[in-house]
């Protein structure tokens, strides 16, 4: 159901860093329930389908080469007013900007290197889920 649902991924560079496990403690503990994940990796063709939006920015390249480094957590959550309150846990793009207590403040390195995506809108959420998960990858808890 809309309004409900997000999508995220740990990004390459904090599974490199061995954060996969603080940051699903911190998503559990926000109250998000899991409904699908999986571990994976994106090639470049595929980061540059994710992030379409973005094509023709000046930091498409160095995202879509960053996502498709190294492998990835992708997950569906679940949680009232999913999208906002997911956006707020994560905080802001940039980690210099993001509140105290954030997970990009506590684990992204970067701008570019920013630990974790979280859709930015329920018709995103919706969009983003089915490109990684079909039907019978998602449960109910
Ligand atoms: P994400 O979509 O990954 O959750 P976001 O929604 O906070 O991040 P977007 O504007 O969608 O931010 O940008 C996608 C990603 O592109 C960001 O996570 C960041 O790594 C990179 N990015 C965005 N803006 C810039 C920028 N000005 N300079 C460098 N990298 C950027
Ligand atoms: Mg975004």
């Amino acid at each position: 159901m809309a309004g409900n649902q997000t999508f995220t991924m740990i990004k390459p560079i904090a599974v490199k860093n061995n954060f996969i496990g603080p940051i699903l403690k911190m998503i559990n503990e926000a109250g998000f329930r899991i409904k699908a994940m999986k571990y994976t990796r994106l090639t470049k063709q595929q980061a540059e389908a994710f992030y379409a939006v973005h094509a023709g920015k000046y930091f498409f390249e160095g995202l879509t080469e960053f996502m498709s480094s190294g492998p990835i957590v992708a997950a569906i959550l679940e949680k009232d007013n999913a999208v906002a309150d997911f956006r707020k846990l994560i905080g802001a793009t940039d980690p210099a900007k993001a509140e105290e207590g954030t997970i990009r403040k506590l684990y992204a390195e970067s701008m570019s290197h920013n630990a974790v995506h979280g859709s930015d809108s329920d018709e995103n959420a919706i969009i983003e889920s089915d490109f990684f998960f079909s039907k019978m990858e998602r449960f109910e808890v």
